[in-house]
């Protein structure tokens, strides 16, 4: 199952994601990269969708995932001007109401994207089309995971799969929130 999108699209999109091209090479042949099928990201974010990291710690997070993720084509932290909406991409397959477990309908949810788009996601509280709950845009439940932030740290190509607890722990710890992981296909 894949939503359909009918609200701003590819403005979605990591912003970086936007100017990628170049080689599909591994730097070393005990990476995987999966060449050929679309670009890969390893987007770490905050689970608190305002909260960004101070200077220093977001030094210490992207050398940790150096460490974590040598393989990467490429490791960086970005800042964003207003509340933006990191995707999953293509790993984007489904989405439930996190109160009742409810399908969401993809015309509703794409809907209130669309709303709140418009306001620069400033406010991502919804009531929930199944049970009328108040939640959150961040707070339904992706599969794959994705969410809001105004900061990530990136990893494109990161020539790995899903992060350990003990990995995500520390990098959490270095950035000094709990992060979220979302793994975008583009
Ligand atoms: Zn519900």
């Amino acid at each position: 199952m894949s939503p359909t999108f009918v609200g701003p699209g590819d403005r979605w999109r990591p912003k970086a994601a936007v100017d990628l091209v170049g080689s599909r090479l591994s730097k070393d042949l005990s990476c995987w990269h999966h060449a050929g099928v679309g670009e890969s990201w390893l987007r770490l974010i905050p689970t608190d969708p305002s909260w960004t990291p101070t200077t220093p710690a977001q030094a210490t997070a992207v050398t940790l995932l150096q460490g974590i993720a040598p393989c990467a084509e490429e490791i960086r932290a970005v800042s964003y001007d207003t509340t933006t909406f990191i995707d999953a991409g293509a790993n984007f397959e489904a989405m439930s109401c996190p109160v009742c477990g409810h399908d969401v309908p993809a015309a509703w949810w794409a809907a209130k994207m669309q709303q709140g788009f418009e306001t620069s996601f400033s406010d991502l509280a919804v009531e929930m089309a199944c049970c009328r709950s108040v939640s959150s845009l961040n707070d339904i439940r992706y599969d794959w995971p994705q969410g809001f932030c105004r900061w990530a740290l990136d990893a494109r190509s990161p020539g790995r799969s899903k992060l350990t607890d003990a990995e995500l722990a520390a990098l959490a710890a270095g950035v000094g929130h709990e992060l979220r992981e979302v793994w975008a296909r583009l």
